[in-house]
């Protein structure tokens, strides 16, 4: 189903043109409008879900084997030397457009692109809380 208020979904639709550089029957990848780096592109499906949440499983295989894909593919056209994959849900995480989608990053030396955080401590509570809830 598509969300007619969706930007994302009238991008994957092609509704509204976008740079694409990939399009299948479910899938669109098309080149981000902000990039974090050279080639820096996002993975749509045709579909609308919000997040990885309301996302089904069939779809979210057929997104992951579509990253690798574009990521062996990038990184032969654009000679990047690594890749990040990044995927954000909800607000907190760093979501803006509510529709599914993948970031493909590809990576450069000395790139000065940041996506990393200050590691914190594992404490005995913590991971014995954590257990607890998830085994
Ligand atoms: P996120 O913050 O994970 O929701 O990512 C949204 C991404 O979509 C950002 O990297 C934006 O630069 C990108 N973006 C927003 N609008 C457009 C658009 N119309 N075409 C291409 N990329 C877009
Ligand atoms: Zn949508």
């Amino acid at each position: 189903m598509r969300d007619s208020s969706c930007i994302f979904c009238k991008i994957a639709g092609g509704e509204i043109p976008s740079a694409t550089i990939y399009e299948d029957e479910k899938f669109r990848v098309i080149l981000d409008l902000g990039p974090a780096s050279k080639g820096h592109a996002l993975i749509l499906p045709k579909e609308h879900f919000a997040n990885i949440y309301e996302l089904d499983e069939e779809t979210a295989a057929a997104a992951f084997v579509l990253a690798k894909k574009m990521a062996g593919k990038m990184t032969e056209a654009l000679g990047c030397d690594g890749f990040n994959i990044v995927q954000n849900n909800g607000t907190v995480a760093g979501q803006t457009v509510f529709h599914f989608h993948i970031h493909l990053i590809p990576r450069y030396e000395g790139d000065g692109v940041a996506l990393g955080w200050k590691p914190g401590e594992l404490t005995e509570e913590q991971k014995e809380d954590i257990l607890a809830r998830l085994q």
